[in-house]
């Protein structure tokens, strides 16, 4: 309770407790075009042209804390002064959602630094950046529903969730899915589900999607997944080319079921791995 009402507090203040800054219709253009390439601060990456306002009604509780609000303030501003990115829903998702919650004990006082960190299993919660840059290119609203393949330590799970209640994730680690069931309840986010297993085979339970976000890195786009994104869809992957490297890929699935790619930018997550046998 006393959670849910600093949250209204920090709503009230919206993404003004962190103070705007420059208006983005004043901002000089983004000094590259849509296919940007680096992500080192200082570095601009591609304003999406996809994002969208905040029209939609999104009115679900979601958990909150001023705690730390001014790392998070600073992480928001490296984000869209030194980034380029523009969102505003975007931005305020990422002001909202105390990153420290997401970390493992050791690495809480690193949890708003511009960089990947460990989360233990040989697995990393992705850099800020990256993690505002494929949520705004899933162009999310309220009545979606949006599947993770990936869910490490749940941090980009609660990011979506601030767009959505309809949020579904799949981790292949056990011990690390279990570690992040509990973090995810302890800190109210109870309603976004996660399953155990191989995401590469997606959730088809609950298919299709609006929005798919894999945050591990396949050799190929999965099928299955291709399969469960409604028409309509967006998808962002990195797929691993052995010569090339990871490239950051948006697909779009047409009314009529076809698919166009846009590549975004070169990434690198940890590779999605299988499940023996599948
Ligand atoms: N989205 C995460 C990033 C985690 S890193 C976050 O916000 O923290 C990528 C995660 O993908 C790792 O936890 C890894 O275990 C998981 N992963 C790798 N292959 C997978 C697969 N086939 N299915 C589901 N998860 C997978």
């Amino acid at each position: 309770m006393i959670r849910m009402m600093v949250g209204v507090l920090v709503i009230a203040a919206g993404i003004g407790s962190c103070g705007k800054g420059p208006r983005p219709d004043r901002m000089p253009p983004s000094p590259k075009p849509l296919q940007a390439t680096e992500t080192e601060a200082g570095k601009s990456i591609p304003e999406s042209s996809l994002s969208k306002g905040m029209a939609e009604t999104n009115s679900w509780p979601k958990p909150r804390t001023d705690e730390r609000i001014t790392d998070r303030c600073e992480m928001v501003r490296v984000i869209r002064d030194l980034y380029g990115v523009r969102d505003e829903k975007v931005l305020a998702a990422m002001e909202a959602v105390p990153r420290h919650w997401f970390v493992p004990e050791g690495q809480k006082a690193n949890a708003y630094d511009d960089r990947p960190l460990p989360i233990g299993y040989e697995q990393t919660i992705s850099q800020p950046l990256i993690v505002a840059f494929m949520t705004d290119l899933l162009e999310l609203s309220a009545d979606q529903k949006v599947l993770e393949i990936g869910t490490g330590s749940g941090y980009q799970a609660a990011i979506l969730y601030e767009f959505t209640s309809q949020v579904y994730s799949i981790e292949i680690v056990r011990p690390l899915a279990e570690r992040t069931i509990g973090v995810l309840k302890q800190h109210g986010y109870d309603s976004i589900r996660v399953k155990i297993g191989d995401g590469y085979q997606g959730w088809a339970e609950y298919a299709p999607y609006d929005a798919i976000i894999v945050t591990c890195a396949p050799d190929h786009i999965p099928p299955a997944l291709k399969q469960q994104l409604r028409p309509g869809g967006r998808m962002v992957i990195p797929v691993d080319d052995s010569d090339s490297g990871q490239d950051l890929i948006l697909i779009r699935k047409d009314a009529d079921g076809n698919f166009r790619l846009e590549s975004k930018m070169p990434v690198r997550f940890v590779p999605m791995t299988r499940e023996r046998g599948s």
